[in-house]
């Protein structure tokens, strides 16, 4: 039997366990860096698979790092877990963490026949935009000696490369004075008239900046009561672009944007966070058309790219994995137009039929892929002759 078949062999007496866990995590959402069930579910189901794990990665209680066997090409894949506030597992993570799992316990089964070592990286807090998971653990060395790393993700459609840009979050802070806002309004500093000015100027700012920038935030405090000036209010804010370079330039000028609220009113500010921005994806294309050739064994089909899909600009921190190690990150399609990430129609299409093949799919495909980097000798020597893992 070859070791793809060996592979699949596997993945057969696994996958109602692999569904159950991506149905589990998804009735259970639990936000960035508090996902405790799911990272014990994950943990517990790879220490069943004889994986070699480590609990509690680089100091964040809900990262991991699983490990199986002993070949000199080590291949990581990435699990998110995080879900979104409000709304669930809108963007899918249940699916994501469901795959990495499958595809790494089929795939350990020929990991030492094809040369391969496997590492399940469990990253939490994908959806915070700012030192997430993968940052923190590319930082404490997680991700020291992979020589290529790889996830899925779900989407409407199926994009083998999604358009996945740069992104900076960050909090922003102002405290003014508290005054009866009729009897006494000129002993107040107004810290909500603050964010209004700085709103206004990121809209007159909309005007110049380029067509492929993004800037989007919401209040988090406004105020405490109508008749008090408000002292305090705060604001959660993305800025995202093409690349790390243009997002510094756009932030500086949001950032001035906020600086103008301040200075309009005496309100003091200030930001916080913004400092471990999201990177951009770089694909990886060999091992991107490996993934794509294996993923239409299975039966699924990659349109062509649209303008909506162009359009479709989202972020990851997988951006920084793979600006040190080679990586793919393709879309996995669901079938939920008209509903799209983020949306709790998603959240509901993430746990469907649909959504369970793709599960499935997108597992075997990813360990197929592992198998296809180990047995194509130039591939793997190219991969494993760059110095590997980290410290660009
Ligand atoms: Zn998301
Ligand atoms: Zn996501």
């Amino acid at each position: 039997m070859d070791a793809k078949a060996g592979a699949q062999e596997k993945f057969r007496t696994i996958q109602q366990d692999i569904l159950s866990i991506s149905h589990r995590i998804h009735a259970h959402p639990e936000l960035g860096f508090e996902e405790e069930k799911a990272c014990a579910w994950l943990t517990d189901a790879l220490d069943g698979a004889g994986f070699r794990v480590q609990r509690a990665s680089c100091g964040l209680d809900t990262a991991f790092v699983a490990t199986s066997g002993k070949g000199p090409l080590h291949i990581g894949i990435c699990a998110e877990y995080d879900c979104l506030p409000g709304i669930g597992h809108a963007c899918g993570h249940n699916m994501i963490a469901a795959m990495a799992l499958g595809a790494a316990i089929a795939a350990s089964k020929v990991a030492d026949d094809a040369g391969l070592t496997l590492t399940v990286f469990g990253t939490p807090a994908e959806e915070v935009g700012n030192a997430s998971g993968k940052i923190l653990m590319l930082e404490g060395k997680a991700f020291d000696g992979v020589h290529a790393a790889m996830m899925v993700h779900p989407a409407p459609v199926e994009m083998l490369e999604g358009h996945l840009i740069a992104a900076s979050m960050f909090e922003v802070h102002y405290t003014g004075k508290e005054a009866h806002a009729s009897a006494f309004p000129e002993m107040g500093i107004n810290a909500a008239d603050a964010l209004t000015v700085a709103q206004t100027a990121i809209g007159l700012l909309r005007q110049h900046i380029r067509q492929t920038d993004r800037v989007h935030g919401i209040v988090t405090h406004g105020g405490d009561a109508p008749n008090v000036v408000p002292a305090r209010t705060s604001a959660r804010y993305l800025v995202r672009a093409e690349n790390l370079e243009e997002l510094t330039d756009v932030r500086a000028k949001v950032y001035r944007c906020f600086e103008a609220g301040a200075t309009a009113t005496g309100a003091k500010l200030e930001i916080r966070g913004g400092d471990k921005p999201y990177a951009d994806v770089k694909y990886e294309q060999e091992i991107g058309l490996l993934y794509k050739s294996n993923a239409e064994a299975l039966g699924r089909t990659f349109p062509p790219m649209t303008p909506m899909m162009q359009r479709m600009a989202a972020s990851t921190d997988m951006g920084n994995v793979s600006h040190v190690i080679p990586s793919i990150h393709p879309m996995i399609g669901i079938n939920s137009l008209p509903a799209a990430n983020h949306q709790p129609e998603f959240t509901a299409h993430c746990v469907t039929p649909d959504a369970d093949k793709a599960v499935l799919d997108g597992a075997l495909a990813m360990a197929w892929t592992a198998i296809d980097i180990a047995q194509n000798p130039a591939l793997r020597e190219r991969l494993t002759r760059r110095s590997p893992g980290l410290s660009a």
